[in-house]
């Protein structure tokens, strides 16, 4: 399943703006890692839906920020981290925006 998402997204973060590259030159793709929207000790599934492909900084960002989830659905996923509004489109890498601060959603 990881690497079937992490294929699916071109092993690129899919935090919008984000540009991170590690490239992994044993691999020969970039390092990225699968995170989990809900945390699997509250009860999340390591099912789609449930799974996001992030850089290492915005997996840690994500884990230990101040994060709020206004909505997860089988297209998207939009909530607020560290402040800012951010919305994914989940397994899209390339239709993703960023959403001003500002924005309501
Ligand atoms: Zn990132």
């Amino acid at each position: 399943m990881d690497l079937l998402l992490k294929e699916y997204v071109d092993y690129k973060c899919q935090f919008p703006g984000c540009n991170s590259q590690i490239p992994d030159k044993k691999r020969g793709v970039n390092y990225v890692e699968v995170a989990h929207i809900k945390a699997v000790s509250e009860g999340g599934k390591s099912t789609i839906g449930n799974l996001i492909v992030l850089c290492p900084n915005h997996h840690k960002e994500f884990d230990l920020g101040e994060r709020n989830i206004f909505e997860i659905n089988s297209d998207q996923i939009s909530g607020k981290l560290n402040n800012k509004n951010f919305q994914i489109n989940l397994f899209n890498n390339y239709s993703y925006k960023i959403i001003d601060s500002s924005t309501e959603i």
